[in-house]
């Protein structure tokens, strides 16, 4: 059930990060599953296959991997105000409710370099790490009219 393409094929053979497995191996790395473990040898390889191929997922641990800046300008939006740093509660509510105003206009968005196609929703290789990259809104909408006009 896991890793299926929308036309019900598996997603792992043909996905250029998985190894090639055989059955009774781990559908990742091609490694011996331990005895109870049917797909993958490990929570880290089962981690891993998620976070290349779910977009939620892959969104996140892309900016955690750019550092939560944008790439091309190194512009970094002001991150979520924490409870513990603001205080008392209403200054709290304050600070988020400033922080969701500026979140309209400045945020970090997440690009696919080879373009998903609409694939958001399902389980994608265009979801692997390599092909994501993160850029403000700016620098995004710059990138997305560069593509309509070529
Ligand atoms: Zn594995
Ligand atoms: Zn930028
Ligand atoms: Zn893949």
């Amino acid at each position: 059930m896991i890793a299926e393409r929308p036309d019900g094929k598996s997603l792992l053979p043909i996905c250029t990060l998985a190894a090639p497995t055989h059955e009774g191996t781990c559908a990742w790395c091609a490694a011996e599953l331990p005895a109870r473990r049917r797909t993958w040898c490990s929570d880290r390889c089962g981690d891993t296959f998620w976070t290349n191929h779910w977009w939620t997922l892959a969104r996140g641990a892309a900016k955690r991997r750019d550092k939560y800046r944008c790439i091309q300008c190194g512009h970094k939006p002001p991150t979520r105000p924490s409870k513990k740093a603001t205080g008392s509660h209403a200054t709290y509510l304050a600070a988020m409710r400033a922080w969701r105003k500026t979140k309209r206009t400045d945020r970090l968005e997440i690009n696919h370099i080879v373009p998903c196609n609409g694939s958001h929703g399902i389980l994608s290789c265009s979801h692997h790490l390599e092909n994501l990259e993160t850029l403000c809104v700016a620098c995004h909408r710059v990138h997305t009219s560069a593509i309509v006009r070529s």
